[in-house]
């Protein structure tokens, strides 16, 4: 069974409900990264989120 990573962007920006889930963690970085990019204007590396922010779900 494949783990899921989650990151649940509220705890990173507090007025943002978005989520993502994902079985392929570089997917889920990915989305991550983009998302924060996109929509906050901020930049995280691809470690930052997978320490920091990403939760084994
Ligand atoms: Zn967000």
């Amino acid at each position: 069974m494949a783990q899921a990573r989650k990151l649940d962007c509220e705890s990173a920006a507090a007025d943002c409900r978005f989520i993502i889930q994902s079985e392929d963690e570089d997917e889920a970085v990915e989305l991550a990264r983009k998302h924060m990019k996109d929509v906050h204007g901020k930049e995280f590396t691809d470690e930052e989120l997978r320490e920091e922010h990403l939760q084994v779900v």
